[in-house]
């Protein structure tokens, strides 16, 4: 799988920040194989606009939401795409919810949708086998489940966390056992102490604990990649110094534009 990031920000960014190179980040968004795009979100067409790539998207068979927050979901990313490609959109029932409040009738019948759940496994018509976790996250809407998603093809497995502070133990026990050759992991909070976005997103210290754990029980070796994302602009330093204070935790800092070979 090549996964490529489109977005690596938390939702404190705004267009206004915009800068060429690493310094800048969208909202959270990736991109695996041109094929299977994991949240559409607002910023997806501004990637593809200053990467060059407007046609990038022309070839997405299958969408992945990992919860309903405007920097992971966009009605109007979703209309957009319906225009380019035929695709199928997996979510909670709340993406449905909203997309019939904010599209008209036959701008939503161009979008096919599977309504997931926490534990659900599903093999897309492309390929991915993905098994849906839930996370420590939430929205306005008191009936959506927030998802992690297990992300697996060519014998190949992925871990996909943004949003959601630490993990539930029914999602850890569906992750026990098991290997991960990458695991992408949010940092919202990095170093910072006191902020309250400790109970629905990760800090460093936080990541740094669950990998011990990841590592002594086999789900992580030496030959896992290790990624953060999701990083908020007020709650972390240059890409370049976030860089530097990761190295001893084995973990990567991701950057709008990054791509990996899983
Ligand atoms: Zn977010
Ligand atoms: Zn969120």
């Amino acid at each position: 799988m090549k996964l490529t990031f489109l977005g690596t920000g938390a939702a404190d960014w705004t267009d206004k920040d915009f800068v060429d190179g690493h310094e800048y980040r969208r909202w959270s968004s990736a991109l695996i194989d041109g094929s299977l795009l994991i949240d559409p979100g607002p910023h997806i067409y501004h990637f593809a606009e200053k990467n060059g790539t407007s046609d990038m998207f022309g070839g997405i068979k299958s969408v992945i939401v990992t919860h309903s927050h405007k920097d992971h979901f966009s009605s109007e990313t979703l209309k957009a795409l319906s225009c380019e490609a035929g695709f199928r959109l997996y979510g909670d029932a709340a993406c449905l919810r909203i997309l019939k409040r904010e599209l008209a009738e036959d701008e939503l019948a161009k979008i096919g949708f599977t309504d997931v759940a926490p534990f659900d496994s599903f093999t897309t018509d492309d390929g991915y086998t993905i098994t849906v976790l839930p996370s420590n996250h939430g929205t306005i809407d008191p009936l959506e489940k927030t998802h992690h998603y297990i992300i697996e093809k060519d014998g190949k497995r992925l871990f996909y966390g943004p949003d959601g502070a630490w993990l539930f133990y029914p999602a850890w026990q569906k992750m026990k056992g098991k290997h991960f050759d990458a695991m992408i992991l949010e940092a919202t909070v990095g170093y910072i102490p006191g902020d309250d976005r400790i109970f629905s997103h990760n800090t460093l210290p936080m990541l740094e604990i669950m990998l011990q754990t990841f590592r002594a029980q086999g789900c992580l070796d030496e030959t896992s990649k290790v990624y953060c994302s999701h990083m908020a602009k007020t709650l972390h330093p240059a890409h370049k110094v976030l860089e530097r204070e990761l190295v001893p935790l084995g973990i990567t800092p991701a950057y709008d534009g990054l791509s990996i070979e899983i």
